[in-house]
């Protein structure tokens, strides 16, 4: 639902995609071009609109692009009989799901408990007006007490979170962790990200459960080119994100600064000057968040609804501001091969190695470490040796060949 200002634009198809990434399944639309109504944010007849479509949808919320004041969402919920939330508290839940560090939830519940702060203030404000006596279940005491209560919530988090900052995972020590070359999406809300993913992931590789647990949600293992990549989806880049917000988007970023590539994906389709503002706040975001020695690939999607002409004229227009730019159509599967080619071709650093290691519980464990992390070829056993014969990216071959000396093994070859 989206009340809007005749000179503002529509933006019910972000919000779509918003409630998608938070896990909704969009069953209307409405769209009402007034003023706000303080009772409801739209007039009583949407209102009533509204309700009929949730009866006949058996819709469970309604999703507001507007901010609604509390007394306004209880409104709502009166008239539809249905929870209704504002696009504040989506983005909020949409970052809870993604959040995957013990830093991003505690930023998360920050702002979760600020938010309910603006809102114990109304509520507080309300009750001693004597407005609304009891106003949903709170006396002006019982509201005083639970706003000092949010207060020192807040004070708690922000202790803990001062004390996890000293003591940060290094970025290497994480990726370390993985093994195999991470690609991150990245880009605006809308653009195609997770579409791309659908169709990246298509043939997905198994994965291990000691590796799955330090894995996000939206990570899978993939494999093209004979080559295995982690990928992961992200939230993105959110237009108006509220200011409050700014710190708890920060914190799902991280999987795009531990990443070894990022693949920006770009709406094509649309307006040039829309594309190419976009594209510049996904840069200068990406060097912000302290990514910009991560490589690039500008994935240019949506081709299938714009002209082979209009394409070769834009990609001209971009070509030096969009960094390795590959035309696609993520939703019809165009050009996924030259991609998939341009991301094998970025990420070539691999180095291959083989080594023989004397059988013990260790080395057996190790072993089976490794075939969990790295391409294996080649696993023989000779007696007491096993030999193996193995592809990763440079870094970890480094890695699993430090781990072979202190087992006491012998390093056969090491082609970076
Ligand atoms: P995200 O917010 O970046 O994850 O974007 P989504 O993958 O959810 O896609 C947003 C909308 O764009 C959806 O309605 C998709 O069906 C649509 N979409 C994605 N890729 C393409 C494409 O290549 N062509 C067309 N025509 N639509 C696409
Ligand atoms: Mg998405």
């Amino acid at each position: 639902m989206q009340r809007r200002k005749p000179s503002e634009p529509s933006t019910l198809d972000e919000l779509k995609s918003l409630a998608e990434s938070a896990g909704y399944t969009v069953v209307g639309k409405v769209e009402q071009v007034r003023a706000p109504d303080p009772r409801y944010q739209v007039g009583y007849g949407k209102i009533k609109e509204i309700a009929e479509l949730v009866k006949a949808t058996g819709a469970q919320k309604i999703i507001f692009d507007n901010l609604l004041r509390p007394v306004q969402a209880y409104n709502i919920a009166k008239e539809t009989g249905v929870e209704a939330i504002d696009r504040f508290q989506l983005i909020l839940e949409i970052f809870a799901r993604r959040a995957s560090t013990t830093e991003a939830k505690l930023q998360i519940q920050l702002a979760r408990l600020k938010y309910e702060l603006t809102r114990a203030k109304e509520k507080v404000r309300l009750a001693k007006m004597g407005e609304q006596p009891g106003f949903m279940g709170l006396g002006a005491y019982e509201a005083d007490v639970y706003y000092e209560a949010v207060k020192r919530q807040i004070q708690t988090i922000m202790e803990k979170l001062r004390k996890i900052r000293r003591k940060r995972l290094l970025h290497r020590e994480r990726r370390a962790e993985l093994g195999f070359p991470s690609i991150s999406l990245a880009g605006y809300t809308n653009a195609g990200k997770s579409s791309l993913f659908m169709a990246l992931t298509e043939e997905e590789v198994p994965i291990d459960n000691a590796l799955f647990t330090t894995l996000s949600t939206t990570t899978r293992l993939v494999k093209f080119s004979r080559k295995k990549f982690l990928l992961t989806d992200t939230v993105g880049f959110i237009d108006r994100l509220p200011i409050t917000l700014i710190e708890a988007f920060r914190s799902t970023l991280e999987e795009t600064i531990y990443s070894d590539l990022i693949l920006l994906v770009v709406d094509v389709s649309e307006p040039l000057a829309t594309v190419e503002k976009k594209l510049k706040v996904c840069l200068e975001t990406i060097d912000r968040i302290g990514a910009s020695g991560i490589p690039i690939i500008t994935a240019l999607n949506k081709i299938d609804l714009i002209s082979g002409d209009e394409l070769q004229q834009k990609m001209d227009m971009l070509k030096d501001m969009a960094p390795k730019p590959v035309p696609i159509s993520a939703l019809y599967g165009l050009n996924l091969d030259q991609l998939k080619e341009e991301i094998t071709r970025t990420l070539q650093s691999f180095a291959r190695a083989s080594f023989r290691l004397p059988m013990t519980d260790e080395a057996m464990s190790f072993i089976s470490w490794l075939f969990n992390r790295a391409d294996v070829q080649k696993i023989e056993y000779a007696g007491n040796e096993a030999y193996v014969v193995f592809e990763a990216v440079s870094w970890f071959v480094e890695k699993v060949v430090s781990c072979v000396k202190e087992l006491g093994g012998k390093i056969e070859s090491f082609q970076n």
